[in-house]
């Protein structure tokens, strides 16, 4: 049996994270949406409204959980019983970080295997990163992400 783990900061999730997910699980039956806590990052949304925050946009989906993890990958990935870690990829400059990373999850978890998605086209150029930058801005963010996700930046405004 497969189960598959997505991570990522999420920070917020997008459109481009929503359809990774939703092809995973089409193609798999059912995929796990790991927020990581993420202490490299200054996040702008905390690890709990993260996870909110997918949750209200997978709501209705059974196939696909969130969950928040601490620490490491690895970590999280045993716990869970997992074997596949799901990352998608947008552009050429995600390939040499994604490669890195899963070499190092090679190493720290052997049994498991990276896998890779490629962004669907109307999502290749959206990042969490450059959906916070144009919400900041005061652009419309609204094709980029869920409608759960534009209510939360939008009681957060006056904190970006
Ligand atoms: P980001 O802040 O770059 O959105 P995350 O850590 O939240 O990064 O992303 C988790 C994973 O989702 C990474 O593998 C990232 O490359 C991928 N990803 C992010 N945005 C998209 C998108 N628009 N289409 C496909 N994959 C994406």
């Amino acid at each position: 049996m497969l189960t598959l783990v997505y991570p990522g900061t999420f920070d917020p999730i997008t459109r481009g994270h929503e359809d990774i997910t939703r092809r995973a699980a089409q193609l798999f039956g059912g995929v796990i949406v790991a927020v990581a806590e993420n202490v490299n990052k200054k996040t702008c949304f905390s690890l709990e409204e993260r996870v909110d925050m997918a949750t209200e946009v997978f709501a209705g989906d059974p196939r696909i959980e969130v969950k928040g993890f601490r620490g490491l990958l690895s970590h999280f990935l045993k716990d869970q019983h997992a074997n596949i870690i799901l990352r998608g990829l947008r552009a050429v400059s995600d390939f040499e970080y994604e490669f890195q990373l899963a070499g190092m999850n090679r190493n720290l978890a052997p049994d498991v295997e990276t896998l890779f998605l490629s962004a669907s086209d109307p999502f290749m150029f959206v990042s969490a990163t450059i959906v916070r930058e144009i919400f900041r801005l005061g652009g419309d963010v609204s094709p980029f992400v869920h409608p759960a996700v534009l209510a939360y930046l939008n009681a957060k405004a006056e904190s970006f």
